[in-house]
């Protein structure tokens, strides 16, 4: 057994108490204590004179005690021990409260090591409560590391746990890098680096001990992710589609013109699934881009060679509408359209589970219930993910088992950066539509704050009697789930009877039953209610070209990327659209979104930002993307890391395919314990 495995509790010093500790910090075993990692460190290597100190920053000074300490005693309680120091520079006082037996430690002419915080009191230069060592001539000071901690362990308590399971490790730590790598890379070995992470002697060694370690989380993710790669088939043999002039008329049929971007994706998807390679590909592309009929043409293409296709979309809501979609898209063509999801009835529901198993159904769209035992397919040549962030991986595997190897398409409106993109997506070939269809409106973005209510509703009455639709975006958090319901529900009832008690308003949240939310979403659609007011459900994919005005309550409580998706539930009609944004909050980084999203359109950019502002732990929530958590790197400040991991990744996997090698057996054993992990998890949204 790898010793990093073993159970925290056989450590010395912990015992069963401890464990239950550490298990509260998600700490169990002896690596994760290893990579409970220092959130910071207190530099004690440094000493600098008084003189040079600045007030309220911990520091290190070396001192000359100047006289006999002494002990006041203000008031019943306190008592009050003052040391006289000085250096070259200048003089200061040490003081502890309540700790009178320190008395006896000083004496006149001594020289300490003292670490303390420095502050300005009573005309004095005070060191409250510091640290001190006597002072010898080869001290080298240390530089400390800060723990996140919880109650119940001290921070010297962790230090001296890590020192001890440091210790009891140390002979069988084995680097998993490649020697050829860590040579080449010149980093330390893992030994050193986890001992230079905790312990560092200075803080560039703190750095470099932890960018050794980030080098080989992102070596291992990548490796990982492109020998799943394989393992997902991508390089296996697929099916070898033909007839691709057969595929002209469903693009000459179409009522738009296509955007350049859109034939190009068009045509790198016709490129893979007519190769006999098997197509692994991700579409991004910013709301709005127009990747339904991208997707189309791929299942036409699919059908026309006898195969069927399908999609699954995260929402009975997006099912339906794409499955109109394409019941438009394909009329004039000899292609047969299903649609299977949760809410049916038995008997259409057997009905349409019949034609999928004996070929009757050409493509079929879908939900979840897609990937379930009952749906069998009698030649399933493609298969497509709509809204990908909204699925795990396992949930895309399962679809594409129900086919034999049939080619994979996945579409995500969550634009990446590329190099990121490699990182959640490094197991796929990626195509990009970066441009939206022409005549699109840009969409007015207002910040405002409450008090700008009444001129907001006059302005979306007017709108509302031209004929047009609103949506109202209420925020809904987990946490206070109660409360911010209500406030959706509150803001539909102040709508309907205060507001616009002549309109018909709709409402729509996600406690709402499956059947009752589609009738709101229908009624909105169908253009019956001209407010729909709701929380975040509507967030993807929904059609609604007549809806023009967006406006999001509270919407400090969005994120970035949220309030992107939210923005483009409009602008997709004729019509002028407006998102207008109501934000109170004085919170710079609220003021910084908002000014971000009236300033561009441009999901890229949005997303850029959005990591830059939430950092990469909270952008990458790996839940989401059912990825392994980093410890030591950091996505945003390793891009360099990164790219060299990525590079080194490539090779390593070129060269040794299966890692057979030697040299690559614990990156073997390292990625399919991560992916076996990945594979269980199961996300649902
Ligand atoms: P998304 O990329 O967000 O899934 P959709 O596929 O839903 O976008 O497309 C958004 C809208 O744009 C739809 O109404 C669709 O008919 C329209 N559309 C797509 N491509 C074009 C095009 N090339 N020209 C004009 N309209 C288009
Ligand atoms: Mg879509």
């Amino acid at each position: 057994m790898n010793k990093f495995d073993t159970q925290i509790q056989y450590l010395k010093g912990v015992g069963p108490k401890r464990a239950s500790i550490f298990r509260k910090m998600g700490i169990m075993t002896l690596g994760d204590l290893l990579f409970h990692l220092p959130r910071a460190y207190e530099d004690r290597t440094k000493t600098i004179k008084i003189q040079e100190g600045v007030i309220g920053e911990k520091q290190s000074f070396v001192l000359e005690v100047t006289g006999s300490p002494t002990v006041s005693r203000p008031r019943r309680g306190l008592s009050i021990l003052q040391v006289p120091v000085r250096d070259s520079t200048g003089e200061a006082v040490m003081v502890w409260f309540n700790q009178d037996y320190l008395k006896k430690t000083f004496s006149p002419g001594q020289v300490y090591i003292v670490y303390g915080k420095l502050s300005f009191n009573r005309y004095q230069v005070q060191i409250q409560n510091p640290d001190f060592k006597l002072w010898s001539p080869d001290h080298v000071g240390s530089v400390t590391p800060i723990y996140p901690l919880t109650d119940g362990i001290s921070n010297n308590e962790m230090k001296k746990i890590v020192a001890q399971a440091l210790s009891e490790i140390n002979d069988d730590i084995k680097s998993v890098v490649p020697k050829t790598y860590s040579i080449k890379r010149k980093l330390p070995s893992k030994l050193d680096s986890l001992i230079g992470i905790h312990f560092p002697k200075n803080l560039n060694h703190a750095e470099i001990s932890r960018k050794a370690l980030a080098y080989e989380e992102l070596l291992l993710l990548q490796i990982g992710l492109l020998w799943f790669k394989n393992k997902g088939g991508a390089e296996l043999e697929g099916i070898k589609f033909k007839n691709v002039r057969s595929l002209e008329k469903f693009i000459i049929d179409l009522p738009y013109k296509l955007t350049a971007a859109q034939i190009r994706v068009i045509q790198e998807i016709i490129s893979d699934m007519t190769s006999n390679k098997r197509m692994n590909r991700l579409v991004q592309g910013d709301v709005g881009s127009g990747k339904t009929v991208v997707s189309a043409a791929a299942m036409v293409l699919a059908v026309l060679n006898g195969y069927q296709a399908t999609m699954m979309a995260p929402t009975e809501i997006l099912a339906d509408q794409h499955f109109e979609t394409l019941k438009d898209l394909l009329k004039n063509m000899p292609i047969k359209i299903g649609l299977l999801k949760g809410s049916m009835s038995l008997k259409s529901r057997e009905s349409i589970l019949n034609q999928i198993s004996n070929g009757e159904v050409d493509i079929v769209i879908g939900t979840h219930a897609l990937i379930q035992d009952s749906v069998k397919f009698k030649r399933l040549g493609l298969a497509i993910t709509d809204e990908q962030h909204r699925f795990g991986v396992r949930q895309r595997i399962d679809l594409s088992d129900k086919g034999d190897l049939p080619d994979m398409l996945i579409m995500t409106a969550t634009p990446i950066p590329r190099t990121l993109a490699l990182i959640l997506y490094g197991d796929l070939d990626i195509s990009i539509i970066d441009e939206l269809p022409p005549g699109r409106k840009l969409i007015e973005t207002y910040a405002v704050g409450s008090d700008m209510e009444d001129r907001i509703f006059s302005f979306i009455r007017k709108q509302i009697i031209e004929g047009r639709q609103a949506y109202v975006v209420c925020p809904l958090i987990e946490e206070q789930e109660k409360q911010d319901l209500l406030s959706a529900e509150k803001t539909y009832e102040r709508l309907t009877s205060d507001i616009f008690p002549d309109f018909n308003i709709g409402l729509i949240h996600g406690r709402m039953g499956q059947a009752e939310k589609e009738a709101s979403m229908r009624s909105f659609k169908t253009g019956e209610m001209d407010i729909l007011v709701s929380t975040t459900v509507i967030e993807v994919g929904v059609n609604v070209p007549n809806a023009n005005i967006m406006l999001i309550l509270n919407a400090e409580r969005f994120g970035l990327a949220q309030l992107h998706q939210l923005r483009g539930r409009i602008g997709r009609g004729k019509y002028k659209s407006y998102c207008i944004l109501i934000n109170d909050s004085s919170n710079s980084t609220a003021r910084e979104r908002m000014r971000i999203l009236q300033s561009t359109s441009d999901g890229f950019k949005i997303s850029e930002k959005d990591l830059e502002l939430r950092g990469p732990g909270e952008f990458f929530g790996t839940k989401q993307h059912g990825l392994p958590q980093l410890k030591a790197a950091n996505l945003l400040k390793d891009r360099d890391v990164l790219k060299t991991a990525q590079e080194d990744a490539i090779q390593i996997i070129s060269q040794d395919p299966e890692l057979l090698s030697e040299e690559n057996a614990l990156i073997k054993e390292y990625i399919q314990d991560i992916f076996r992990k990945l594979q269980e998890e199961i996300i649902l949204n």
